[in-house]
């Protein structure tokens, strides 16, 4: 591939940012990275300042919802370095979503060479902060022309980045969903689909109208088994067993899931990827021996649960001084900080 074009910003941006203060994905850095496909290819991608875009109000992204993306993060470490966690893995999953919604494949040198070019540029924007990051937002979606329910045949991936803060803060109450689903048996579930999240809205809703944060998904057949947390893989802990569901058509792969999968497992910690009844969990919650719940992924990293309601009754978990949570939380994020040993190959330097 030919060196990107880039165009600077005249203005940055960067100095009206309070750094100590950021919330999460509501602020932009000064950069983007367009790449447009057409004519049966793509072409060269490009990175200009971040900015506004005119569509056409024909483009199915509006109609047909050809929409995925994904979502990584930038470090920094305490010298200034900059990395990146598992880059390939988001990569390689962009395209299998790309192929589930009939969208074209991304090379990967596009995607590779233009993400590291883009942090490079824009590298003060990464931040220090204990917790905080870049985080990183490759999507594509269709902006070709036309009211027929057909593909698009134009294109346009991009890359944008929104300094910050952590996720979530506090406690998370969830419910187990018993009517609503996010996903079905030859669905998209397993693709990050922009759609999986719009149609998740609604019953989040709802939850949260009964006093819980998050929606504990189960299958989308008997409702008996559990699946992901929100938009979350799901980890559950049985005395000192860690399981979470294994992937299919409805779970999403998460890079979260399996890395921790391969921590736990080389702390020693006992790990079994299994179907999760949902009576399983209520059982262990009323003998003791459900010890912890948490979601996994990019954005919150791990997200603790402290209690969930089912069938109108609500389960607390106990509170544990070394929780899995926290010591699989430290594990990874030593890792992407760059403070601790990376025995897997994980990380991948930017600057
Ligand atoms: C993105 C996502 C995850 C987490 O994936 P990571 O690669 O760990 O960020 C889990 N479940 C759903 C539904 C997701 O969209």
């Amino acid at each position: 591939m030919n060196k990107i074009a880039v165009e600077r910003t005249k203005r940055s941006r960067i100095d009206s940012v309070d750094f100590n203060n950021l919330a999460f994905g509501s602020v932009f850095a000064d950069h983007m990275l367009v790449c447009d496909y057409k004519n049966g290819q793509w072409g060269a991608p490009k990175i200009t300042p971040y900015q506004s875009m005119e569509l056409d109000p024909s483009a199915k992204i509006f109609h047909y919802g050809q929409s995925i993306f994904e979502g990584m993060k930038a470090y920094k470490d305490d010298e200034g370095g900059v990395w990146l966690f598992r880059p390939e893995e988001n990569q390689r999953r962009l395209n299998i979503s790309a192929k589930r919604l009939a969208m074209p494949e991304l090379p990967k040198e596009i995607f590779m060479e233009g993400l590291v070019t883009l942090l490079q540029i824009d590298r003060d924007w990464v931040p220090r902060k204990e917790g905080s990051s870049l985080y990183v937002r490759p999507f594509m979606f269709a902006s070709g022309k036309g009211f027929h329910a057909s593909p698009a045949d134009e294109f346009r991936f991009m890359i944008a980045l929104a300094p910050s803060g952590p996720y979530f803060s506090g406690k998370v109450s969830v419910l187990i969903e018993e009517r609503y689903s996010r996903a079905a048996n030859g669905g998209v579930g397993f693709a990050k689909a922009g759609g999986n999240y719009a149609a998740q809205f609604y019953p989040t809703q709802l939850a949260v109208e009964k006093g819980y944060n998050q929606i504990i998904w189960t299958d989308d057949n008997t409702h008996e088994y559990i699946e992901e947390a929100g938009a979350m893989n799901i980890f559950i802990r049985i005395n000192d067993t860690l399981i979470t569901a294994p992937t299919n058509d409805r779970i999403l792969d998460g890079i979260t899931r399996k890395s921790i999968l391969d921590i736990a497992a080389d702390m020693g910690i006992e790990t079994e990827v299994r179907k999760i009844a949902v009576a399983e969990v209520i059982e262990a919650a009323k003998d003791g021996s459900l010890k912890e719940m948490f979601g996994a992924g990019t954005a919150a990293v791990v997200s603790p649960i402290s209690s969930f309601g089912y069938k109108e009754v609500d389960y607390d978990l106990p509170e544990l001084g070394k929780s899995y949570a926290t010591i699989l939380k430290k594990r990874i994020t030593d890792i992407q900080y760059n403070r601790g040993e990376d025995k897997f190959g994980w990380r991948f330097r930017v600057v």
